[in-house]
């Protein structure tokens, strides 16, 4: 008997599959790539978490149906930022039950506690999840299952109900008191959590439907460096330390195009449709972030083309640009 346990590497998600496991169930831990969420350091700590429970991590890359039927159309709406976290986990019940045939599966599970996030895991989200995903009775929730009705596998006898959980609500002493007695370490998760549910990148998105047709090569976009939005309509992404230069140069997307100097700066790029007014000011701009002690005009290469002019801009004129 095989599961498919939809894991973003939290530790009620965890938790749930090694309830499973425990019933003698083989549990594919599959994380849904949407985009939005998943760091390095994230996917570490994923599969550190599937090794101590025994769970074999898997990756699925929806980044493009995501952005075509979840991101700008969620049949029940946003939470509090650019968050459509119900059709979101409908989706990726949806994926999950797609991939059960491929991967020999009998049944999905889930981490989700009732009652733990007021809007996306009461009892209403939960049933509208089931319908949105067409997933009725072949999804089991092993952390709440005991005060929710019963699912295929319990009707079964897959799984014993008896040895499932009954947790509700925020209070988290029972799923401390699970990862003692399972000996979990290391199950708080690192930073890089879903940006959609972060305000700024949410402003990011907004901004950027405004001007442009969202794509999956825009997100990296979004992700990294200064976000600029100029007077005239292009976008200007100036890089911020090392780590966001190094990404924004090896971004090749035909919307942009890379500018770079001789000077020690910062790396950036620019909407390829930029006007000529536009081209002038982000060049300043750029300026205004390389390092102090030139004189003089300057000469940057936007993509290939040479533009030459004096640096008569500071860090705080480009706080206006800011998205
Ligand atoms: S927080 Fe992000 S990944 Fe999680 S359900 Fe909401 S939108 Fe989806």
């Amino acid at each position: 008997m095989k599961a498919i346990a939809l894991f973003s590497g939290g530790l009620d998600s965890t938790l749930a599959m090694k309830l499973i496991i425990d019933q003698g169930i083989e549990v594919i831990a599959c994380n849904i790539n949407t985009g939005f969420g998943s760091t390095k350091d994230r996917l570490t700590h994923m599969k550190n978490m599937c090794e101590q429970v025994g769970a074999e991590f898997r990756s699925v890359d929806i980044r493009d149906e995501y952005i075509k039927e979840v991101l700008f159309t969620p049949k029940y709406g946003y939470g509090k930022n650019f968050n459509p976290c119900i059709d979101c986990h409908a989706k990726m019940f949806e994926v999950a039950k797609r991939k059960m045939e491929e991967w020999g599966a009998s049944f999905l599970i889930s981490g989700e506690v009732l009652g733990q996030r007021p809007m996306s895991q009461n009892r209403e989200s939960l049933d509208k999840v089931l319908n949105l995903s067409n997933c009725d009775g072949l999804l089991l929730r092993p952390m709440s299952a005991k005060s929710l009705e019963p699912t295929l596998p319990e009707i079964n006898g897959w799984v014993d109900r008896e040895k499932l959980e009954n947790i509700s609500g925020r209070n988290r002493e029972r799923q401390m008191e699970l990862a003692e007695q399972f000996g979990l370490k290391d199950y708080e998760a690192p930073g890089g959590g879903c940006l959609l549910t972060d305000e700024n990148f949410s402003n990011k998105i907004r901004d950027f439907i405004a001007h442009d047709t969202f794509e999956v090569a825009d997100i990296p976009t979004l992700k990294y460096g200064r976000q600029l939005r100029l007077p005239e309509g292009a976008k200007l992404i100036i890089g911020r330390n090392a780590e966001d230069n190094a990404v924004l140069e090896a971004i090749e997307n035909p919307k942009y195009i890379h500018l770079s100097t001789e000077l020690v700066g910062p790396h950036a790029m620019l909407s390829q449709n930029a006007s000529n007014n536009d081209r002038v000011l982000a060049a300043k701009l750029v300026l205004a972030y390389c390092k102090a002690g030139f004189e003089g005009e300057q000469t940057l290469d936007f993509g290939g083309v040479a533009l030459s002019t004096v640096s008569d801009l500071s860090r705080n004129d480009a706080q206006k640009y800011f998205i």
